[in-house]
């Protein structure tokens, strides 16, 4: 991971010089700059962790280059969007496969055509929408990858919405030829289509997904539109510019606002640049793929959101991702008390 500052720590711990080397650096440092500290004594580790905790400056990433440790946090922490305040468990995502008719340049799963399909599976999802129905799940995302890529997505479709309302993530590319017709199979009151679309134009849109991509996608919203769907319209941005001029092309198209997704490019999977996120940066969301279950969509892949590999019984991930949210919590609480000083 790159960052905006680098700083060569040598043999110093917090026992010999580190804590006013950091300040000084913070104070030179903007708000979501990337801190990166390189090392050579690994006992920094767990302090620096414990340091990133309670000054809420999250520690994104630690690795091992030529034999010295890197250490990346971030200065400052993300706003929590409204609603985030939903309970753990309450709404589940689904990684239905992770190939992709796409190859975006800041996708956060790395998808794309040659990306091995990874699927879950009709079988799998059949059984996981039953028993979230049974775990009060109030809503249900199927994502991937591309999930209309798959033959059999309107029966997955179908089995989830059964449990509850389902919205489906979609490039919106592939409603063409036997694809319309897993689209027409889907029932209307109890699926909706989340379609992406960066910009009000072509360009912004294209550079990240591909020459024409913009042109197919709005044929496609038209297409869902006119077979019955709620459409909602979901923008991946870079910056608050960007975020504003799509927000104007939303009122000029009369876009409700449930229907109204924008949000940062996250810095995982392929992206280059965009917002570093860390575990403690997110309230989990229970996500599962055919790889186990993750804490959150946003990095359905990477080793420091995986919960656990077992997805069954539903009840006992669920609970995993329950008991790792309370370590988080209670891990916070104990740093308040370490360091409350009367
Ligand atoms: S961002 Fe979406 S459309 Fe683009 S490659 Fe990733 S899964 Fe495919």
């Amino acid at each position: 991971m790159r960052a905006d500052v680098e700083l060569d720590i040598g043999r110093k711990t917090f026992a010999s010089g580190l804590l006013p080397e950091l300040i000084a650096v913070l104070r030179h440092s903007r708000p979501g700059d990337l801190v990166a500290l390189i090392g050579d004594d690994e006992s920094v580790g767990p302090e620096l962790e414990t340091w990133c905790r309670f000054t809420e400056n999250p520690l994104l990433e630690t690795t091992i280059e030529d034999g010295r440790r890197r250490w990346i946090f971030r200065y400052g922490g993300i706003p929590a969007p409204a609603g985030d305040d939903r309970p753990v468990g309450s709404r589940l995502w689904l990684y239905t496969n992770f190939d992709c008719n796409l190859h975006c340049d800041y996708c956060c799963v790395r998808s794309s055509p040659n990306a091995p399909r990874r699927e879950l599976g009709l079988a799998r999802i059949q059984r996981i929408a039953r028993e979230a129905a049974t775990l009060g799940v109030k809503e249900i995302f199927v994502t991937g990858g591309e999930p209309f890529l798959l033959e059999d997505i309107a029966g997955i479709l179908l089995a989830c919405a059964a449990a509850a309302p389902t919205t489906v993530l979609t490039n919106g590319m592939l409603f063409a030829g036997r694809r319309t017709e897993s689209l027409r199979a889907l029932t209307r009151d109890r699926i909706v289509l989340q379609i992406s679309l960066d910009s009000a134009t072509p360009d912004l849109h294209d550079l990240h997904r591909g020459p024409g991509t913009w042109a197919r996608t709005r044929q496609g919203i038209q297409f869902a539109r006119a077979e019955g769907f709620r459409v909602r319209l979901a923008a991946t941005v870079s910056t608050d510019t960007e975020a504003e001029e799509f927000r104007q092309f939303l009122d000029e198209e009369r876009i409700a606002a449930e229907d109204r997704v924008i949000r940062r490019i996250a810095l995982r999977g392929s992206a280059s640049e965009g917002v570093a996120v860390s575990r403690a940066d997110l309230v989990p969301e229970v996500t599962i793929t055919a790889d186990g279950v993750y804490w959150h969509p946003v990095g359905a892949e990477d080793a420091d959101l995986l919960v656990t590999r077992d997805i069954f019984p539903l009840s006992e991930s669920f609970a995993a991702v329950r008991r790792a949210f309370d370590r988080e919590g209670e891990h916070a609480n104990k740093l308040a008390r370490i360091f409350n000083c009367a």
